[in-house]
């Protein structure tokens, strides 16, 4: 299980910068997460002004 971002990412980069794991990077027209790295924190949730970012 891994968070997962959705295509409402406007690519503001505020999740990656919050990952404390960085399993966050910037991709082809949204930012996308690394689900073998990602520790399900919730951080990528709580910081993410369009709420792209949830747990599948
Ligand atoms: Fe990173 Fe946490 Fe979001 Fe997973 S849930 S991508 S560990 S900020
Ligand atoms: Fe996209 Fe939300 Fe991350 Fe900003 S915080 S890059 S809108 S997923």
């Amino acid at each position: 299980m891994a968070y997962k971002i959705s295509d409402e990412c406007i690519m503001c980069g505020a999740c990656e910068a919050e990952c404390p794991v960085s399993a966050i990077s910037e991709g082809d027209g949204k930012y996308v997460i690394d689900a073998d790295t990602c520790v399900d924190c919730g951080s990528c949730e709580n910081v993410c002004p369009v709420g792209a970012p949830s747990a599948e």
